[in-house]
């Protein structure tokens, strides 16, 4: 430890070295990984290959000496930062989202019990094979620690408790509340017939889908909502979680996949196929 510490120091000629600086470092590095994880995939990949582009021909233009192109670029700049935060709006929000969801805390603050957990589980599975079975479709949010209110104020309240039979009864083809999407918070049905956002992405695999899968996409990219969807084309189910979708679930696979997605309010699962 010594030698490595003579070692800094010399690196950071004589100025003194703490361990403030390793904390500083780790911090940094553990930003830019944050940062890359979270636009791995995205649009902003190519955006920021853009800025650094332009922050080459800048340093190029200030070397060189091309004034009027450097203070073009300089006012570019400006414009950015203004122009930045408005693209990247949902990003920024996700971000944000994750940030503030302390996932060890938020458990401590309001524990769910596995019984609670598994109650939730069976109802939502029985739930999807009724609709299913009645040849319709669904689409089901699970509420964790993103809170979901402003999506519940697009729909209709139910404040119900969440059986399989009210689930199915909702999505009934001639229910006044099947359009939309259903909102668990928790062992209760909070909302019905609401409306999601739709994110456009140039995700060319999200073409395939329909509204109401990619809807679920949607919204488990922008928040840690968990949303089952029953497709009522094809019957088969899906799980989205994290912004990534795994489909053809029998009931098996169904509950398990939900069931440790539910019962982990921290870690996002590993969703790597992208099935319907
Ligand atoms: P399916 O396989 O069931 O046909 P799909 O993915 O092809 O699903 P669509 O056929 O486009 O989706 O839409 C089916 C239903 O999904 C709509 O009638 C509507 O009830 C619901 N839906 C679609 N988009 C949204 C949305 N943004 N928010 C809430 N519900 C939606
Ligand atoms: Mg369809």
């Amino acid at each position: 430890m010594d030698r490595i510490q003579a070692l800094l120091q010399t690196l950071l000629q004589g100025r003194p070295f703490g361990w403030n600086n390793v904390v500083d470092i780790i911090l940094v590095a553990i930003f830019i990984y944050y940062v890359f994880v979270l636009i791995r995939g995205t649009r902003a990949v190519q955006l920021l290959l853009g800025v650094f582009v332009l922050v080459a021909i800048y340093a190029i233009a200030v070397l060189a000496h091309l004034t009027l192109t450097a203070l073009l670029l300089q006012y570019l700049a400006v414009a950015a930062v203004v122009a930045l935060p408005v693209v990247f709006q949902p990003e920024l929000r996700r971000a944000l989202g994750q940030l503030g969801r302390l996932g060890a805390l938020d458990r401590l603050l309001a524990p769910t019990s596995e019984a609670e957990v598994d109650l939730e589980v069976d109802e939502i599975v029985r739930g999807a094979l009724l609709v299913r079975q009645q040849g319709n479709g669904a689409l089901i949010v699970i509420e964790r620690s993103t809170g979901l209110q402003d999506y519940m104020e697009t729909g209709v309240p139910v404040n119900g408790r969440l059986t399989a039979e009210l689930l199915a009864s909702i999505f009934m083809a001639r229910s006044p509340l099947h359009d939309g999407a259903v909102i668990v918070h928790g062992t209760t049905v909070a909302a019905a017939a609401c409306l999601l956002p739709l994110d456009e992405t140039s995700d060319r695999t999200t073409h395939r889908y329909g509204m109401r899968h990619r809807a679920a996409l949607s919204i488990s990219g922008q928040t840690d909502a968990v949303v089952v969807v029953v497709s009522e084309e094809s019957g088969t189910i899906s799980v989205a979680s994290n912004g990534r979708i795994i489909g053809n679930l029998d009931e098996e696979r169904l509950r398990r996949v939900l069931s440790s997605l539910l019962r982990s309010r921290i870690q996002p699962l590993p969703f790597r196929q992208r099935s319907a």
